[in-house]
């Protein structure tokens, strides 16, 4: 993979782009993908964004958000196919292995489009990008998005929409500019966003006072019912059985951020959320300090991410991974059990 800045020179050639995500995209995703669309349709791109699965209904707010094609939309398909066969390039942002695309990953391998790679994950595959960044101490895709256009020289592009982008990435990844992964540039960022006439409390709004009823019930249900301690471990798990998603009517992105919410609880370390989404059992791990969830993830559920965000999966029962956490979390006892900040 060669250095991002490699393309700096080749950006004044309109080209035909694709931009893709994970699937499930949450705020970084999409934010650092539609800031990337308006930064390069300035720049007279053909530029085609896809994203491998749906999206949370709180992100429909982004400007662009209504231009994304939803790989699983049967009547899109083609025409996602074909922008992805056509491409010239294609950008894979916020995710390190293209497995994190689903059924996208087949027809990504097989474009002969160059594929440039911009994330901030652990373990990337760069042998699979002509070109790219991936850097770890970036607090978030959008944050490199921002870098991106800054360094390539056009920081009179950053526009209100791709502004708006890329705060909502910048502020959901770093948790409200909380985790110690936010930084000075990071400030800094935001101050220029503010200079160019950015409305942030507009997108704190948009992104979170922006749900049903139901969804707060569920989440009272959930910690009710659903949220077991392991003090001994500093270990909080939820585990929601598919039953709970049917009778609260749940969504994508209704379940987005839940997993925080046992870290709250004194000397808490380690948070799990396992639901069982039907078709699989979606793993979400969050941790304070020297814990590192992505090696965790990586080991026992098939998965990866950051040192203190990760997710997995498996095909196992609900109470089968229930049981592989478990067993995993005492595996792990001589870590948990010590609690070091
Ligand atoms: P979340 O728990 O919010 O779904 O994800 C936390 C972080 O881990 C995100 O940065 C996400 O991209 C990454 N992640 C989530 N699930 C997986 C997975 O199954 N595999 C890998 N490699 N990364 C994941
Ligand atoms: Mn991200």
């Amino acid at each position: 993979m060669q250095s991002i800045a490699q393309i700096f020179p080749q950006l004044k050639v309109p080209k035909k782009v694709v931009i893709t995500m994970h699937q499930k995209p949450d705020a970084d995703a999409m934010g650092s993908s539609l800031g990337l669309y308006h930064f390069l349709n300035q720049l007279n791109h053909e530029v085609t964004v896809i994203s491998p699965t749906n999206w949370a209904s709180f992100l429909s707010w982004m400007p662009g958000a209504d231009k994304v094609i939803d790989f699983e939309r049967p009547h899109l398909k083609a025409k996602a196919l074909e922008a992805i066969t056509g491409a010239d390039w294609i950008f894979c942002l916020d995710f390190n292995t293209l497995s994190r695309t689903k059924s996208m990953e087949q027809p990504l391998v097989e474009s002969a489009a160059k594929r440039i790679l911009i994330d901030h994950h652990r373990q990337p595959q760069t042998e699979l990008f002509a070109y790219g960044e991936s850097n770890i101490e970036k607090s978030s895709t959008s944050e490199m998005i921002y870098d991106f256009i800054i360094q390539s020289g056009h920081a009179d592009k950053i526009n209100n929409e791709t502004a708006q982008c890329i705060y909502a990435g910048v502020m959901t990844d770093t948790g409200s500019f909380r985790f110690p992964i936010t930084s000075e540039a990071v400030h800094r960022l935001i101050a220029d966003l503010k200079s160019r006439g950015l409305d942030h409390s507009k997108i704190h709004e948009q992104l979170f006072d922006n749900f049903s009823e139901n969804r707060l019930k569920f989440i009272g249900n959930v910690l009710l019912n659903r949220l077991q301690v392991f003090y001994e471990y500093n270990t909080a798990l939820i585990s929601i059985p598919q039953s709970d998603l049917i009778r609260y009517d749940i969504k994508t992105g209704d379940t987005e951020g839940l997993v925080n919410y046992p870290l709250s609880i004194e000397g808490i370390k380690l948070a799990t959320i396992i639901i069982d989404r039907g078709e699989e059992r979606k793993l979400s791990f969050r941790s304070k300090g020297d814990f590192d969830v992505n090696e965790f993830a990586r080991k026992y559920f098939s998965g990866g991410g950051h040192k203190n965000a990760a997710g997995g999966q498996s095909d196992k029962s609900l109470d089968e991974v229930v049981n592989d956490f478990e067993q995993a979390m005492k595996q792990n006892r001589d870590q948990l059990s010590t609690y070091n900040f």
